[in-house]
C-alpha cells in the first residue's frame, strides 16, 4: 500500500498540472487577442523565460526606467541589468531629493527601454492600469523608445474593462497602498471603499484597447502567478 505523503505529492503534482494548463490556455487566448489588437505579444511557460527575452531586448539600450512593479522586482530583473552596467532611473529612495525625483520621472518619458508591469489584461487584449503619479502608465503609451509590459498569469481578467477595474481596486489598491505607507482606508481593511482620501492612489486610469500608433510596445504574458 502507498504511503500517506506519496498518494499527497501525486495530489498535488496532478492540480499543478492541470491547473497550469488552464492557465496556459488564459494566456495563449490573451496573446491571440493581444496581437489582433496590433500589440506585439509573446507567450513565455515561465517567468525566466520573459526575463531573458528582456535582457536580449536591453542590451542595445543605455537608459532603462521600470514602473514600481512587484513583478519585475520577483523577476529580479533589475539586478541583472545593473550587472549589465545599465543606467537604471530610478526616483525614489536614498539620498533622491524631491526635486531630483521628479527630473528623473521626467528622463523616465523618454528612457531607451521601459519596463513595467500590468494591472489587469483582459482575455480580449486590453491593458487595463491604475495610476497614482502617471509615470507609469504615461510611458506604456507613448515616449520611450521601447516598452515592455510583463503580464503574470494572475493577471489576466475574462472579463470586461469594468471587471478588470474592479479586479485591481480589490485586488492590487489594498496591497500598493500598505506596501507604499499610503494613508488609505484600504492600506488598513484590505478592502477598497472607492475612497475619497487625500492619500487616494487610484488616480489615473488608462485603457489600452489596441496597441498606440507611434509606440514600439510589446506584452509577455507569464504562465506564472507575478506581483499582485
Ligand atoms: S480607491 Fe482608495 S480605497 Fe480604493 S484601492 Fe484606491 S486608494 Fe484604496
Amino acid at each position: 500500500m502507498k504511503s500517506q505523503p506519496i498518494i499527497q505529492e501525486k495530489i498535488m503534482s496532478k492540480t499543478k498540472e492541470l491547473v497550469d494548463w488552464t492557465f496556459e490556455k488564459n494566456c495563449l487566448a490573451t496573446v491571440k487577442a493581444l496581437k489582433k489588437n496590433e500589440f506585439t505579444a509573446l507567450y513565455c511557460q515561465t517567468a525566466k523565460e520573459a526575463r531573458k527575452y528582456i535582457i536580449r531586448e536591453a542590451a542595445d539600450a543605455e537608459t532603462i526606467a521600470m514602473g514600481g512593479s512587484m513583478t519585475l522586482s520577483a523577476m529580479k530583473v533589475a539586478e541583472q541589468l545593473k550587472k549589465m552596467g545599465k543606467e537604471i532611473l530610478v526616483s525614489k529612495g536614498p539620498g533622491i531629493t524631491p526635486e531630483e525625483g521628479m527630473a528623473i520621472r521626467r528622463r523616465q518619458l523618454s528612457c531607451d527601454l521601459f519596463l513595467s508591469g500590468t494591472n489587469a489584461v483582459t482575455v480580449s487584449g486590453y491593458l487595463v492600469n491604475i495610476d497614482n503619479t502617471g509615470n507609469r502608465v504615461g510611458p506604456m503609451a507613448f515616449g520611450p523608445k521601447k516598452a515592455i509590459i510583463v503580464a503574470g498569469r494572475n493577471k489576466i481578467v475574462d472579463g470586461s474593462i469594468e471587471t478588470a477595474i474592479q479586479r485591481i481596486k480589490d485586488r492590487a489598491g489594498p496591497p500598493n497602498a500598505k506596501r507604499l505607507n499610503y494613508d488609505t482606508p484600504c492600506a488598513a481593511t484590505g478592502f477598497c471603499n472607492d475612497c475619497n482620501s487625500p492619500g487616494r492612489i487610484c488616480r489615473i486610469i488608462t485603457i489600452l484597447e489596441r496597441k498606440p500608433k507611434r509606440s514600439d510596445l510589446r506584452v509577455l504574458v507569464v504562465n506564472e502567478d507575478l506581483g499582485f
